[in-house]
């Protein structure tokens, strides 16, 4: 078996059954993928419209795609007809394109809000603060085609778990909240291949693991 079917069996083997594994297959080949596919993963992250198209085109039809990085609403248009999930929604702007994209293709979005938890300057997701806001303004616009899942959110960037531990921990106390008010939410993504047990410790029901199953990247985004 490749390495990489065999990393994929012992990660999966530890996971609790409610656990979905996001594959992180950014920059990495098809063929990697698709060492991947014949172990039985069928969930995949990629953070680029443009590539997660073409290995769509390429790949085998049952594959779910997510979209987990932060997308410009005008390549929303690229993978309005088959994305999955889409993680990291961060402005009512870009929800309106996706609705837009949904209603073309006649199908309903489902996205996750990605929230800002982490303390470094990150440019991307909702304030804590401002989320309220943010969904009762979502919940007015009454969208069709759209429909918000949960909560996406990345922590700090520090070996300090206890940090990373209050990060997440936000998060799922937001998510809880929700979640008894909004009937669409069952997700809450986060965790990643150095912090997921962490994260699924505290609550994560979405992890997005990359290197730990692929390998080091050559270049990042
Ligand atoms: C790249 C990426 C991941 C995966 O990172 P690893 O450390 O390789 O597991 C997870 N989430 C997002 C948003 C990413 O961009």
């Amino acid at each position: 078996m490749s390495t990489i079917g065999e990393n994929l069996i012992v990660l999966k083997d530890k996971l609790p059954n409610e656990v979905c594994l996001v594959a992180v297959s950014k920059t990495k080949p098809t063929e990697d993928i698709n060492a991947a596919y014949q172990v039985g993963q069928r969930v995949f992250g990629e953070n680029k419209v443009q590539e997660m198209c073409a290995k769509h085109e390429e790949l085998p039809k049952d594959i779910q795609w997510h979209m987990i990085g932060h997308v410009q609403k005008n390549k929303i248009k690229y993978m309005g007809s088959f994305v999955s999930l889409i993680h990291g929604i961060d402005s009512i702007s870009t929800i309106k394109e996706v609705n837009k994209q949904g209603l073309k293709h006649d199908r309903v979005i489902p996205i996750l809000i990605q929230v800002k938890i982490a303390k470094e300057d990150s440019k991307f997701g909702v304030d804590v603060e401002q989320l309220d806001g943010f969904l009762t303004e979502f919940n007015n616009l009454s969208f069709k085609n759209v429909e918000i899942q949960g909560f996406m959110g990345m922590a700090t960037n520090t070996p300090d778990q206890e940090v990373i531990k209050s990060e997440f921990s936000i998060l799922k106390k937001l998510f809880d909240q929700y979640s008894s008010i909004y009937k669409s939410f069952r997700t809450l993504s986060m965790g990643m291949s150095g912090d997921y047990k962490l994260a699924i410790e505290v609550g994560s029901n979405m992890i997005r693991v990359g290197s730990a199953i692929f390998g080091k990247r050559n270049y990042d985004i």
